[in-house]
This record gives C-alpha cells, structure tokens and sequence, in this order.
C-alpha cells in the first residue's frame, strides 16, 4: 500500500493532545482562500520555485527538457506551470535550492519509520500520530492503513479533517482514529461555497453522523477577518455545538498570513486581499469570551477569556 504525502513534522504540538508527529497527506477537495497549506491541495507532487534564492546560474534550464524554465529581466528563474510536467529533473543542479520537489509517494512502512521513532516522547506526554494534509480523507485507504498500522503499535491516532468526503470513508477509519480535529469553515451555506468551492451541508452531515457513532471530536474553526470574523457565524458555531453533546469542545484558530507567500511558490494566485491581517490578541480573546458566554466549551482559549467571561 503506497499513498502520497508532502511532509512528516515530528514534535507538532498543536495537532492534538500531547507531542506527536503529523503525516500530512496530498490531495484536497476543497479550495479554501485562506488555504496555509497549497503544497497539499494537488495529489501530485509539485515543483515550488523560490525565486529569491535564486543566483541566475540557468543550470535547470539546460536541465528541463520541457522549456518549462526562463529567467527574468532580474536574471531570476520563472516557470511556465503549463509546460512542466514535475518529472524532478531540475532540483538537483539548484545549489542554492531555489528550486524543489514537494511531495512524494510512500509505503505505510516508510511513513510509520520515523513516526514510531518517537514513541517515547508519545508515552510521556500522552502524544501519537496525527494525519492532517490536504485532506487526509482524500486518500482513504491509505489513511486508514497508516491509522491501523498506529493503532497497532499501540499509538494515540488523530486526523484533521474538513469533513468533506463520503461518509463511508470517515465510518471506514472511525474506529481506528482517537480524535477527530474536524473543520468547521462557515455557517453561511453561500459563503461557504464561496469561501471553500464546496458546500457545507455534506460536511455537517457528517459531523453529525460522526458524533452520533460515538466519535470523539474536537471541532476546530479558522476565524478569518473580513471573511468568516463576524456574530453571525460564532452564533452558527455556538448552535452547532449546542447540537453536539458529546463534543470535547470548540477551538479557535486565528488565521495567520504564512499562506500567501507559500502560494507564490506553488503557482497559485494570492487570493487574501492584503487588508485581510492576522487579528490581534484582543479579537481572539472577545470571540472566545463571546463563545464561552453563550455555554459553548473551549479548547486552548487564550488567558483572559475566561476572566472576561466571569465579568458583567
Ligand atoms: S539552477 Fe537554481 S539558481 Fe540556477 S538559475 Fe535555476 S533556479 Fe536559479
Ligand atoms: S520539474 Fe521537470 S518539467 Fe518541471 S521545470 Fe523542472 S525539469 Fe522542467
């Protein structure tokens, strides 16, 4: 069983519960504006160009045998995405590594080498895997194999995921998967299509399916100004969770800019206008307080949330 995958991150602490090491997985349904990880979105492998490193020596020219390579009037490289067919010819003559492939095809043992590497850290402080992407579910066998080979040597499993798959993918790896870290993007179903390039309704039926068969889920929710910051979609996160009584709780995540220049790298059009900044500390705290006061339970809330909450 191979699948393909753009990174291993060992020693994540942000992927659920204690240390782990998180196998992201390429491929994604959905096209988020926000997206922070574009190196996932294709299921190929793709070629990221960082022109700034680039020192002007045409060595990948003479080495791509599509033409799919230039240099510009500041002797940087530039690539035609239409010609390049990422046979990975051209990384290797790019000392200075402006130029790689991202992505590679891998058996479940070669990912699960260096995940159980790090089975003690795991033990001491209640950590495992996590699959994340992309879109693990994607590539559903091979998230499932990888979760029942960690099941097996006894590790905490957990998948982020948007949700949005067949729902007999997500009940195939339930009873292998811990936790589940499940996307919850906007409540509006326009504005979800616009914001993600796919409806809400499939996902929430999921979600709903999901917790009903028993799952443990943490829903995780991007909170992006100017696009899904607003009353309106914390009420329609608050109701959902209200509808959820096994939920282990809601946590926030405030969007952040480091997406937009890796979407540069991969070719892809930087979709957040440039007003669109990551909120400050204050913002994060009033959503949270504002969630906690209509008695939803929060995950990893910043300090003083709570405080303000207790107050008038
Ligand atoms: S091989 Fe690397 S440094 Fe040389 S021109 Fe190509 S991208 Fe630039
Ligand atoms: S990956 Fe291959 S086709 Fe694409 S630019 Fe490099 S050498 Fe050319």
């Amino acid at each position: 069983m191979t699948g393909r995958i753009f990174d291993i991150q060992r020693f994540s602490i942000h992927d659920g519960p204690g240390i782990r090491t998180t196998v992201f997985l390429k491929g994604c349904p959905l096209r988020c504006k926000w997206c922070h990880n574009p190196e996932g979105i294709g299921p190929e492998p793709q070629l990221s160009v960082m022109a700034a490193k680039c020192v002007g020596c045409k060595a990948c020219l003479a080495a791509c045998k599509e033409g799919a390579l230039a240099l510009n009037g500041s002797q940087k490289v530039v690539i035609d995405r239409a010609r390049c067919t990422s046979c990975g010819d051209c990384p290797p003559v790019c000392d200075p590594k402006a130029l790689e492939m991202v992505g590679r095809t891998a058996t479940v043992d070669e990912v699960m080498a260096p995940v159980l590497r790090d089975r003690e850290y795991y033990r001491a402080s209640g950590g495992g895997m996590t699959l994340s992407g992309g879109e693990p579910l994607f590539q559903p066998a091979f998230a499932g194999a990888l979760l029942k080979a960690a099941r097996a040597a006894g590790l905490h499993t957990a998948v982020e995921t948007s949700g949005f798959a067949e729902w007999a993918a997500l009940d195939q790896i339930r009873p292998d998967t811990d936790l589940f870290l499940y996307d919850y993007k906007e409540t509006d179903p326009h504005l979800h299509q616009a914001f993600t390039g796919q409806p809400n309704a499939p996902i929430l039926e999921n979600l709903r399916k999901l917790h009903a068969a028993g799952a443990r889920i943490l829903l995780r929710c991007p909170m992006i100004p100017e696009f899904n910051a607003r009353k309106e979609h914390l009420d329609g996160i608050a109701r959902t969770a209200g509808e959820l009584p096994r939920l282990i709780g809601v946590e926030l995540l405030a969007y952040h800019r480091l997406g937009s220049s890796k979407l540069r790298r991969f070719g892809f059009p930087t979709r957040m206008p440039e007003s669109v900044k990551s909120p400050d500390a204050e913002a994060v705290r009033e959503w949270n307080a504002y969630l906690a006061r209509k008695g939803v339970r929060l995950v990893n809330a910043p300090p003083g949330a709570v405080s303000k909450v207790a107050g008038p």
